[in-house]
Parts: C-alpha cells; structure tokens; sequence
C-alpha cells in the first residue's frame, strides 16, 4: 500500500537511507495516523544507522543532533523537520521515567517492543509496506489501546504511559483493553515520579479531547493523585432542585459541553471546586455554596501552580473560574459595561463557561438559560458590530494629547483618558477629538481630578 498522506519528504529520507543500505521506517503516531487516514502531524524515522552515520548520510541538509545520546538527530527536509532515531532497547527503569541507560539495535522488533502501545508500535517502509509485530493494527481498527507487553510492567517502568493512554483515549474515542485499564489503575500513584511538565503537556491535549469527560468519569482516580481537591465532588449532593447530578457528575458534562481550549476545558473542570468546602443545608432540606466562586478560583490556581501552567493561561482560568456566575443578561446597558470591563475575549470565554455550567444542570433549567446566553451573546456581537470604544486604544484621543494639554506626565494622564473612555463607552461623549480635547481641559481643571 502507498498511501496518499505519505508525505514526499519522509519519503526521500527513508529512499535514501535504504540506499545507503540501513534499515529505515516511519514509526510511531505517523504510522498511527496514517492508517487512520488522517494527516500525521509530525513525522518520525526509526533507523539501524547509528547517529553519526545519519549526520554523515544528510551533511548536506539542515541536521540538528537534538538528542545524540538517545540516538535522535532532526533532519530538515523542504523546511520540514523529521526526527530520526536509531532502533534502540531501553536498559532497566529505576526511577519510573526513563531508562538508566539504552543501547543501540540492528533490530526493528526490540525498537517497536520498547514503544507504549500497540498502535503506536508500528512501522512502515517507503513503499508503504506495514511492520506490526503486536498487533497494532488490529487494536487500532477495534479502538483499542493496548499496552506493548506486560502492563503493569510498562506503567511502571514509565508513569507517564498512564496519563499517555487516557489522552489517546479521549482524544482518539478509543477504549481501554481490560488489562491495560487494569493496571493502569492500580499503578496510578507511579504518576508521583512524573515531573509536572510532563503530566501538564498531557492533561491540556486530553481535556479538549472529544471523549475527554467519559475517560475522566471511568479513571476519576487518576486524576486524583496530582489532584485530590477532585476527591469529595464525585457523590456529592448538591441537594437542589436546579442540579439533577452531583457535583462531579456535574463538573464532566460542563467539560464536555466547554469549547474544546485548554482554557475553557480546565474552568470547566474547576468552575465548582470549592463547593464541597462552601456546603449547607436550609432548614427546608435545601443545599446552598454560598461565595463558593473565590473559594474555587483560589483552589483551581493552586492546583494549577502545582502543575506548573504558563502563567497567561493559569491567570484566565482563574479569572473565568471567579467570575463564572457574573450576570450576563441580554440588556444592552449592562453588556456594554461587561465588554468594557472585561474585554470581548474574556466576555466571550464567559458565555462560553455559563453555557457549559448550564449543559451540567436539570434540562428543565439548562434550556431556558441557554436561550437567555445564546440572546445575550446575540445582543454582545451587534454591539460590537457597530465598533464601540472598549479600550484606550480605541479612543480618538491618546496620551500625547492629553499631555499636550499640560497634564504632568504620571498617572493623571491614564486617569483623565478613563474617565474620557467611561464616558464614551456609556455614551455620554462621541469618541471626536473635537468633543473629547474641550472634555479633557475640563476634567483638568476641574477639582474632581486634582487628586
Ligand atoms: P502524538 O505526536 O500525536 O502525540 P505520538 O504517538 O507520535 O502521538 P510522541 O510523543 O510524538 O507521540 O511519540 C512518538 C512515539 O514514541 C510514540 O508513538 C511511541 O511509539 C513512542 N513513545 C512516546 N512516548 C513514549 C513513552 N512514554 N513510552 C514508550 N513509548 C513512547
Ligand atoms: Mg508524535
């Protein structure tokens, strides 16, 4: 089989590999991809030429020695990079991450049987000839992830595979073969060995996945071990008529009904964290999480300092968290302001959660307050189709001017373009430089803004 999204530079790099008289496959998530009939997002070689000889072979192109000492050089061909890596075995695990040491092999058997799963443990040649030794294709076709050899044994020689076969599974629809699933639960706490960067980079490719809230809801205990704070939300009672599942229950449809960003997908997951701690019971049986959204936006940035989140995407999701039940209503007046005072990504992001926050409660609730979203969000996009001044970069005038007029320069100057802003946003002023410079030198000289 030549398939068609084999792309032609791969295929010169294996052509002139072989022709130098090594041995040389695609290998891995391409092979993956490619028999799944989608496009392979990167591209690795597996080869029986040591690294030197690979720099040798390409001395003419772009090679970059980006791991010698795992036997992966990066090839650049056409401006695309292909990492090529020597069969290698991996010696004894003791640390739970990597290998203490590898050796290189003349063998493609041992380099697909040192691989996490049989659909990631396959082959193939220029000519496009498959090479699966454990079945790889087969557990693909069925939606199967499937550990290379003994499971326990590779949960634990790498934690990592753990968290590794849940994003596959969310991100793939797949399941999990009996045993894998099995072992995986049972050597969970091997993701203690894992540096949080490594667990982060999984966790943000497996929420945005299209199965990400049934992998979460079959494997909570997973999550638990770097994330505990999720413990007490499975079984928990909200004891409310406007909530039909616990707060679990509830945080996984809000997931699955988010938008499909890293972002939204963890505000989802942490909206309601720190109700458990916010509980009570009214004398009428009812439950109640007053103020629970700061308590929640204050756990959600623990837990996700604790993985080491940039701080950009830790900082909104806390934002979004905090702010998840700020009024939205389909009344101009008040959208104005929120698109002022939050800016239109952050508004949007807002809709966004309340409309997931609303998937995950009684259908009889969750209608009628997505209709209300769906007309706020409405009224949100014609406001700003007729471009409205929601920043000081959109005000007609800028610093300059203001100084211009003999404001010191410091702090009075952003004071007087706020006060200008407020006042076009709310519609007092046209944003004109003709109507704003004679509002400026009143603001000036009036007492209002001496301080
Ligand atoms: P994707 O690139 O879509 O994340 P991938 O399967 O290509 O999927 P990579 O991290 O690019 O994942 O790894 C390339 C290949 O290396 C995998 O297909 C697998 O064969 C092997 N591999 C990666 N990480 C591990 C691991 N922790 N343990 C064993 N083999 C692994
Ligand atoms: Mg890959």
């Amino acid at each position: 089989m030549r398939c068609t999204l084999l792309n032609p530079g791969a295929i010169k790099l294996l052509e002139r590999l072989s022709q130098s008289g090594f041995q040389a496959y695609l290998v891995g998530g391409c092979v993956r991809d490619l028999l799944r009939g989608a496009r392979p997002h990167d591209w690795d070689v597996c080869t029986s030429a040591r690294p030197e000889e690979v720099l040798a072979l390409f001395s003419g192109e772009t090679v970059v020695p980006t791991g010698l000492r795992h036997g992966t050089v990066t090839v650049l061909l056409g401006g695309h990079p292909y990492e090529v890596t020597t069969f290698r075995v991996d010696g004894p695990y003791s640390d739970g991450r990597r290998p203490d040491s590898i050796r290189f092999s003349s063998n493609l058997k041992e380099d697909l049987a040192r691989r996490d799963f049989t659909m990631n443990a396959m082959a193939m040649d220029a000519a496009g000839r498959l090479y699966d030794p454990f079945g790889g294709a087969k557990d693909l076709e069925r939606g199967l992830i499937r550990c290379v050899g003994e499971p326990g044994r590779r949960f634990r020689e790498d934690g990592l595979r753990i968290l590794r076969a849940l994003r596959f599974a969310a991100v793939l629809g797949f399941s999990m073969e009996g045993e894998t699933a099995r072992s995986l639960r049972q050597n969970r706490d091997m993701l203690r060995h894992v540096a949080a960067e490594r667990i982060q980079a999984e966790l943000l490719r497996l929420l945005p996945g299209p199965a990400a809230g049934g992998v979460l809801r079959a494997f909570p205990e997973v999550l638990w071990v770097f994330w505990p704070e999720l413990e007490p939300l499975r079984g928990f009672d909200q004891h409310s008529p406007w909530h039909c599942w616990d707060l679990w229950e509830h945080s996984l449809h809000a997931l699955d009904a988010a938008p499909p960003e890293p972002p939204l997908r963890l505000a989802a997951l942490l909206h309601d964290v720190g109700k458990p701690g916010c509980f009570t019971l009214d004398g009428e049986g009812l439950g109640h999480f007053y103020g629970h959204a700061g308590p929640s936006a204050h756990l959600a940035g623990e837990m996700l300092r604790r993985l080491r989140l940039d701080r950009a995407t830790l900082e909104r999701v806390v934002l979004l968290v905090e702010r998840h039940h700020l009024e939205l209503p389909p009344r101009e007046p008040v959208l104005r302001r929120r698109l002022r005072q939050l800016g239109p990504e952050v508004f949007f992001q807002l809709l966004d959660l309340q409309r997931a926050d609303a998937a995950g409660q009684a259908p009889d609730i969750a209608l009628p307050r997505r209709s209300e979203l769906d007309r706020a969000e409405a009224m949100a996009r014609s406001i700003l189709a007729q471009h409205p001044c929601l920043t000081l970069k959109d005000l007609a005038v800028n610093g300059r001017d203001v100084l211009a007029l003999g404001v010191p320069p410091g702090p009075a100057v952003g004071r007087v373009l706020r006060r200008l802003l407020e006042q076009v946003s709310e519609g007092g002023l046209p944003n004109e430089r003709e109507a704003l410079l004679p509002a400026a030198r009143a603001l000036i000289t009036s007492p209002s803004d001496s301080g």
